[in-house]
C-alpha cells in the first residue's frame, strides 16, 4: 500500500513530490506519456522567479526531479489507465497493475490540442507538429506557419525564427491573446508576418504525404488562399489529461477536475495541482504551488487518518 501516489512529473507533479518525499511520505511518482509536462517542450523561461536570465525549461525540470529524487521520491515509467476511488484507499491501474494508495495527487497536466482537420493523425511528423522546440530546427531556410494568438504560438514563432526563411502568425481575429510583452515582440521581429483573421481550413499534402502549405479562410470576406509552407505548428492551447477520471471525479464542461477549497477534488484523499484542474493561470509557478498545496494537504490528510 502507497502513502502517495503522484501522477504527473511536470512543475506540479514534481513540486508536490519534492514536499510529500521532505515529509518522509516516499511517495511514488508516475511519469506518464510525456515526462517532465509542457517545460520539456520550451526553451527560455523568463518569469520562473529566481532567474533573472531565464531558465531553460528541460533544465528545469531534471533540477526540479533530482531534487525530488534526493528525498527519497521514487519514479516509475507509467501511465495511469483507470482510477477506483474507495472510502480507506484508492485503486489506481498503472500499465496493467493495480496499485493500492491512501492518497493520490493529480497533475497529469494538459496535452496540445489540434484542429481536427483531414489527414491531421498522418501528417503530425511530416510538416504539421505542436511543439517548436522538438522540431523547429528541421526546417532551415524555408516558410513555415503557426496557428494561434496565446503566448505559445507568439513564443513558437519566435523561436521559429532561428531557423526558417518565414513565419507566419495564423491568427482567427485581429488581436492577439498573448500577454503584451509576448505580443510586442513578435510583432516587432521582421521575420514574422501575421496574417489575421485567417481560419485554416485544410492542410495541403504532397506527392509523398508531406505537408505543402495550408488552406485559409478569410473570417470576415470568406475568401480562400493556399499559403505555401512546410511546415504547420499547431499552437492553439491543450485538453486537460483527465479522461481516467470521468463520472468519478468532478469536472468542468472542458474537461478540467474542479477542486473543492484547496486542491481537493470531490473525492475525499485525493488532490489535484497544476494544469489539470487550472485553465486560468496556467504558469510554471502556479503549477508548482499547487503542486506544493497538495502535498500538504495529502500529509494533513494521512495524519488526521492516523
Ligand atoms: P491560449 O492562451 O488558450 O491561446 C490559444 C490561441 O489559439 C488563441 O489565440 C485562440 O484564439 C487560438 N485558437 C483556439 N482554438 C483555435 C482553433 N480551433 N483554430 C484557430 N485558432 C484557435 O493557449 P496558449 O497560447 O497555449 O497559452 C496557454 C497558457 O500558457 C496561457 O496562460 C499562457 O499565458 C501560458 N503560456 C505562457 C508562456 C510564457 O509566459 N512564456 C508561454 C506559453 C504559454 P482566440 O484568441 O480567438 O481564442
Amino acid at each position: 500500500m502507497e502513502k502517495v501516489v503522484i501522477v504527473g512529473t511536470g512543475c506540479a507533479g514534481l513540486t508536490a513530490a519534492i514536499y510529500a518525499a521532505r515529509a518522509s511520505l516516499s511517495p511514488l511518482v508516475l511519469e506518464g506519456r510525456q515526462p517532465g509536462g509542457q517545460l520539456t517542450t520550451t526553451t527560455a523561461v523568463e518569469n520562473f522567479p529566481g532567474f533573472p536570465e531565464g531558465v531553460d525549461g528541460p533544465d528545469l525540470i531534471m533540477k526540479m526531479h533530482e531534487q525530488a529524487e534526493k528525498f527519497g521520491a521514487r519514479f516509475q515509467y507509467g501511465t495511469l489507465e483507470e482510477f477506483k476511488p474507495g472510502d480507506d484507499h484508492h485503486r489506481i491501474k498503472v500499465d496493467g497493475q493495480w496499485i493500492e494508495t491512501g492518497t493520490l495527487i493529480i497533475a497529469s497536466g494538459a496535452a496540445a490540442r489540434w484542429l481536427g482537420l483531414e489527414n491531421e493523425k498522418q501528417l503530425v511528423g511530416r510538416g504539421l507538429t505542436s511543439c517548436a522546440t522538438c522540431d523547429g530546427a528541421f526546417y532551415r531556410d524555408v516558410p513555415v506557419c503557426v496557428i494561434g494568438g496565446g503566448d505559445s504560438a507568439c513564443e513558437e514563432a519566435g523561436f521559429l525564427t532561428r531557423f526558417a526563411s518565414q513565419v507566419y502568425l495564423v491568427h482567427r481575429r485581429d488581436t492577439l491573446r498573448a500577454s503584451k510583452i509576448m505580443a510586442d515582440r513578435a510583432l516587432a521581429n521582421p521575420k514574422i508576418t501575421p496574417l489575421w483573421n485567417r481560419k485554416p481550413v485544410a492542410y495541403l499534402v504532397d506527392d509523398t504525404g508531406h505537408m505543402r502549405g495550408i488552406e485559409l479562410e478569410d473570417t470576415i470576406t470568406g475568401a480562400r488562399e493556399e499559403l505555401s509552407v512546410k511546415c504547420v505548428f499547431v499552437a492553439i492551447g491543450h485538453t486537460p489529461n483527465t479522461e481516467p477520471f470521468r463520472g468519478k471525479l468532478d469536472m468542468d464542461g472542458n474537461g478540467y477536475l474542479i477542486q473543492h477549497g484547496g486542491t481537493r477534488t470531490n473525492v475525499p484523499g485525493v488532490f489535484a495541482a497544476g494544469d489539470v484542474a487550472d485553465h486560468v493561470y496556467r504558469q510554471a509557478i502556479t503549477a508548482a504551488g499547487q503542486g506544493c498545496a497538495a502535498a500538504i494537504e495529502a500529509e494533513r490528510y494521512l495524519a488526521a487518518r492516523e
